[in-house]
């Protein structure tokens, strides 16, 4: 299949720098509330619907996974910027055997080994509470560090890629992209899936064409911080994304048909691709009693879509095409 000839295109507004210190940094100095505060937030019904979203997501994809194992084979994980650790119980209720947990904001990395180290401890004091899985810890940049040379153990074959509400930030540059793309990719098993959620680009671009560079409500804002005129650049189309006292930082506008073209060069093939609302559609019968005990809001952001990738075997022919047509 052809290559899109713009793929080489970047933003016209490169920064020497890159914006994962600004980013890390935010991520660093967020603080972490407890529920009670949680619960008093004007978005949390919104912060449990795609927490909801995200245990769908992870169980489907985990279910698929184990139905292709056989008995007493271990099952690994990596969840690319973990954050804090918020799928660590996800994690745990689908039994997986190991998990390398990696971000670039360190402080996260900490909470999140000490929120995993609680619940080793959880397990080994009450009874009836399921053994947990074993977990190393990375504060990396996913797209600048290789992550397997950071792996205890390099040779180490993962079964399922996590990268929750977080790939965007790699379309700050095309280079930064491919680091990802291969952190995702290098260490899948063939037949392992790659899983994520990313804001809808196309809903962004439309929002703005409607309201202009800046738009939202008294809960989210989108500044828009690069030039709007079409085309927007492939990588670097910035904007800055303000969440009612979750997010505040840069974020990238990720132009889907680039990251299947992308993904496919590192083996990576796409299974599914779908919005938060037709995904919910699709799931909420099975997910009714879960997304009660989320008090999860019933009804759906439109502002996230979820693309699903899962890992054939290797095609060579295919992926030197592509390349012979990149250089
Ligand atoms: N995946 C977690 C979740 O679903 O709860 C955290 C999501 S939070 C919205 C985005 C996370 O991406 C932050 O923890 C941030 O530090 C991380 N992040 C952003 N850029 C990154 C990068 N270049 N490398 C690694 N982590 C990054």
């Amino acid at each position: 299949s052809s290559v899109p000839s713009d793929l080489s295109t970047t933003s016209r507004y490169n920064e020497a720098q890159g914006h994962g210190s600004v980013v890390a940094t935010h991520y660093n100095t967020l603080e972490e509330k407890g529920l009670a505060e949680r619960c008093k937030s004007r978005i949390f019904y919104l912060r449990n619907f795609n927490n909801w979203i995200k245990s769908m997501i992870i169980n489907e994809y985990l279910s698929k996974t184990w139905q292709g194992k056989s008995h007493g084979s271990p099952l690994r994980v990596l969840d690319m910027c973990c954050g804090k650790g918020g799928d660590l119980l996800k994690w745990r209720r689908g039994n997986i055997t190991h998990l390398v947990c990696a971000d670039i904001a360190e402080v996260s990395v900490d909470q999140c080994q000490a929120r995993y180290n609680e619940l080793q401890n959880r397990s080994k004091n009450e009874r009836g509470f399921a053994p947990v899985f074993t977990a190393e810890f990375l504060s990396a940049d996913c797209t600048k560090v290789r992550l397997r040379e950071r792996y205890k153990d390099p040779s180490m074959e993962l079964d399922l890629v996590s990268c929750q509400f977080s790939f965007h930030y790699c379309f700050e540059s095309l280079p930064q992209a491919e680091t990802m793309l291969l952190n995702a990719a290098e260490c899948l098993r063939p037949g392992g899936y790659f899983i994520g959620t990313i804001p809808d680009a196309y809903e962004i671009v439309k929002r703005q064409q409607n309201a202009g560079d800046t738009f939202g409500n008294e809960i989210y804002k989108v500044e828009f911080q690069c030039d709007t005129e079409p085309p927007l650049p492939l990588f670097g189309a910035k904007y800055n994304f303000h969440l009612e006292g979750v997010v505040d930082c840069p974020e990238f506008l990720v132009h889907f048909p680039t990251l299947v073209k992308l993904a496919e060069k590192y083996g990576l093939q796409l299974v599914a691709k779908e919005r938060f609302d037709s995904y919910y559609e699709k799931v909420r019968e099975e997910g009714r009693s879960l997304l009660g005990k989320m008090q999860a809001l019933e009804t759906y952001p439109p502002f996230h879509e979820a693309p699903l990738l899962g890992r054939v075997p290797e095609d060579y022919e295919h992926v030197q095409q592509y390349m012979q047509k990149s250089t």
